[in-house]
């Protein structure tokens, strides 16, 4: 209990209705007939039983007329984490899923991505991205964009100025074979990418960090990989790549590294593998890289929409989370072929279904551990759980505002049903229809009137 005297911060919104979110100890806590209120910086203040309203109003100043009641069956949830989204990509999301991933590359993304010098071209896809994103409930992205630092600078700009929490990684490679203009030296690249971090954080975006990016092993030289595992040591930044999408690819790094042991060991002897690293994919991971990965504190982005759509593989989450490495969700734009972190919830399921048809004996992943996995399990990858994931005092309001009701909506609710046969549903069925608000940091950023 607070005593009197300490200074409380000013209390901007307080909520009464049922929040719903998970904590180390539940995959899914249903809190019916709460309050929470959240403070001028946007952190969540208090979070009660609404009995206490009349006392919690006198403590923090704030009038009982000013609650803003959710309405029956809405409900609030923390913001979806998009663990691994190329926002560069996002153009052609939805097409070209008809090669593997190294053919993929070369026929689709490289060329597309070669366009981000242009600045007009780079604005209308970012802020599309941006948009979209957020209207389906990602409140925190960890984007890559392309080799241009301009252009990605623009993209750090633009999630700012919609509210988006970012981590935005202009992406390093000096190997590229196939798209010859679509390379850097190793020089320029590392040049860049210190031009990159030292230009986004003098911006000083309360939510957007810049992330070290080299692209993957195969795209990038030895020497390339160590400078920027020394940059990201001396800045104490966020590292971000892809591993073991593929078995062609994990044969390619063998081929390309011989010295080292293994895929995950050339990121780990570049000073790559730290506890700041979200890796994507990992289908292909052996029993000792996941080890580094635990000790290390590195964590895996599981995107299963791109790794069926690329027929990469099927990552086994559960045997992930035995050896106790952090793993989120993410969309994987544009080999996913979804913006949509509910997709992303979905394909988790799918692929762990598809694991149990092959093998009867399998533990399925239930629907509320793939809801942690999507909003604190994707914030603990991201080493962003200090600041969000769920709805803890003291860390910021992100969340959703859940109408399971709305007019012409994607699903019904019957009368018998209960707050989690309803998140279930919306799980499985919602959409952005159903995502009536979006809150970053306290700020609504959904509907967009307010953030344009
Ligand atoms: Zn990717």
């Amino acid at each position: 209990m607070m005593s009197a005297q300490e200074p409380l911060a000013e209390i901007a919104r307080v909520f009464r209705g049922t929040f719903v979110h998970s904590t180390q100890y539940a995959a899914v806590e249903i809190l019916e007939d709460t309050v929470l209120g959240v403070d001028i910086e946007g952190k969540i203040a208090f979070i009660a039983r609404a009995e206490e309203v009349a006392r919690l109003s006198e403590i923090w100043g704030f009038k009982i007329s000013d609650v803003k009641h959710l309405g029956k069956h809405r409900f609030f949830m923390p913001g979806l984490v998009d663990t691994h989204i190329h926002a560069s990509q996002y153009s052609y999301t939805g097409t070209a899923l008809d090669l593997p991933l190294l053919q993929w590359l070369n026929t689709y993304t490289f060329p597309v991505e070669a366009n981000y010098k242009d600045l007009d071209f780079s604005q209308d896809v970012y802020t599309k991205v941006v948009i979209r994103t957020l209207k389906n409930g990602t409140t925190t992205a960890c984007y890559f964009a392309t080799i241009y630092t301009d252009s990605t600078l623009l993209l750090g700009e633009i999630a700012d100025k919609f509210g988006q929490r970012a981590l935005v990684g202009k992406v390093c490679m000096d190997v590229n074979n196939a798209v010859q203009c679509y390379k850097e030296t190793a020089g320029d690249s590392t040049e860049e990418t210190n031009r990159f971090i030292r230009a986004l954080l003098k911006r000083k975006y309360p939510l957007v960090r810049p992330v070290v990016t080299p692209r993957f092993a195969p795209s990038c030289s030895a020497t390339l990989l160590s400078h920027l595992g020394e940059i990201a040591k001396n800045n104490d930044l966020h590292i971000q790549s892809h591993i073991s999408e593929t078995k062609e690819e994990v044969s390619l790094v063998q081929e390309l590294f011989p010295d080292s042991e293994s895929y995950a060991d050339v990121y780990l002897k570049h000073n790559l593998l730290t506890d700041k690293t979200v890796m994507a994919h990992a289908c292909h991971l052996t029993d000792s890289e996941l080890t580094l990965f635990r000790e290390t504190g590195a964590a895996i982005s599981h995107c299963p929409n791109s790794n069926i759509s690329l027929c990469s593989g099927m990552l086994d989450v559960r045997r992930v989370l035995r050896h106790n490495v952090k793993l989120g969700l993410g969309t994987d734009v544009a080999g996913g072929y979804s913006p949509s972190m509910l997709d992303a919830i979905r394909r988790t399921l799918d692929t762990s279904k598809a694991l149990t048809i092959q093998d009867p004996q399998y533990e399925t992943l239930t629907f509320e551990e793939v809801f942690r996995l999507a909003t604190l399990g994707g914030s603990q990858a991201l080493s962003l759980d200090d600041r969000t994931g769920n709805f803890q005092v003291g860390k910021d309001f992100d969340a959703l505002l859940v109408d399971p009701t709305v007019p012409d909506g994607p699903f019904d609710v019957f009368p018998k049903e209960d707050t989690k046969v309803i998140l279930e549903k919306f799980l499985n069925l919602g959409d952005d229809r159903n995502i009536v608000e979006v809150y970053i940091a306290g700020r609504r950023v959904v509907p967009f009137q307010e953030a344009m």
